[in-house]
């Protein structure tokens, strides 16, 4: 099994249900909260450590009582937290979710500690690096820490995942330290600047971030699957033909599956990336199909039955 390095955000969210979200100036009386443990690093983490890969986890935490409650979920998952540096001049990362009845909902996400990782922070985990053997990062945590991290990365012979989520402009130094670009189709849209109506155009798309390193661009499609896209073509990948009720961290769980199942022996085949996509989709399919972030990620035993 594959040692990855999560490099992310880590977020307490609050579920706050209500009939209906309220107006400006108004106050409205929820039915019920809940709170868990978020953040597309820490998603994606869970993910892999689910599955049974090895995760340490580079990131940063406020010292308060939603800090520990994230260290305290993730070293149950086995996830090493010992490069997550606690700062007590920083609030923890929060998002506040508001849903209606409907299943509508409106979210708000206060970033503190994960904005704040600064390039010093990446040279004081470079062990975390040098243990793994994939690097995975997100855009929910400052893009100069991600390029050091991954820059680095590449320096020793990792491979480096990127997933550009909330989509942003992403540097050329970024590009060219990153191996595999997974971001879905709006995220792509907004990188490439393309119109993307179909499998055709987002080849082309993709053919601009190929040139610059980057061996394979992965685009998630929803309940369409995902494309792969590389040097000599494309191939889509069917998803699983489910019924989705909340795709809260379907995004996440493809990006823990395909780095806990990518066979670093035989990543350059084309063949075997998609063995590993359709692998991820249908862990994806199982995630849809539950309500929640982490709590609808499976355990690897749940896969076989
Ligand atoms: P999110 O932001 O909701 O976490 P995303 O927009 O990042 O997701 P998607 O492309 O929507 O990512 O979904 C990721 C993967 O999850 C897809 O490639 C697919 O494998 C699976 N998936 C998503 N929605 C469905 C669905 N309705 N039915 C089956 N599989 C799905």
């Amino acid at each position: 099994m594959n040692h990855i390095c999560v490099l992310g955000s880590l977020n307490r969210d609050t579920s706050h249900l209500l009939t209906r979200l309220p107006m400006v100036g108004e106050t409205v009386h929820g039915i019920g909260t809940s709170s868990s443990a978020g953040g597309k690093g820490c998603n994606q983490a869970v993910s892999a450590a689910r599955l049974g890969a090895r995760v340490s986890f580079i990131g940063k935490v406020g010292e308060d009582k939603g800090g520990e409650q994230l260290l305290k979920v993730l070293r149950e998952e086995n996830i090493d937290t010992s490069h997550i540096q606690v700062d007590p001049d920083v609030p923890t990362g929060e998002a506040t979710i508001l849903i209606q009845e409907d299943g509508k909902n409106a979210i708000i996400v206060t970033a503190g500690a994960n904005m704040s990782i600064r390039d010093e922070d990446i040279e004081q985990a470079y062990a975390a690096i040098d243990q793994a053997d994939i690097v995975i990062a997100q855009f929910e945590i400052p893009i100069p820490a991600v390029t050091k991290a991954f820059a680095y990365a590449k320096q020793q012979g990792k491979v480096t995942i990127l997933n550009p989520a909330p989509a942003k402009e992403i540097p050329d130094a970024l590009l060219q330290a990153t191996d595999i670009l997974v971001p879905n189709e709006t995220e792509m849209q907004v990188i490439t600047g393309a119109e993307l109506n179909g499998d055709d155009a987002i080849r082309t798309a993709a053919g601009q971030l190929l040139g610059h390193g980057i061996r394979y661009v992965i685009v998630t499609l929803g309940e369409q699957g995902a494309l792969i896209c590389h040097a000599d073509g494309a191939e889509h990948v069917p998803a699983q033909l489910v019924s989705a009720v909340d795709t809260t961290a379907a995004g996440d769980s493809f990006i823990g599956a395909l780095s806990s199942r990518l066979d670093l022996s035989r990543w350059h085949d084309p063949q075997h990336l998609r063995e590993v996509v359709s692998f991820a989709n249908s862990f994806s399919a199982l995630v849809v199909q539950r309500k929640g972030a982490i709590a609808s990620i499976p355990h690897s035993h749940e896969l076989e039955s």
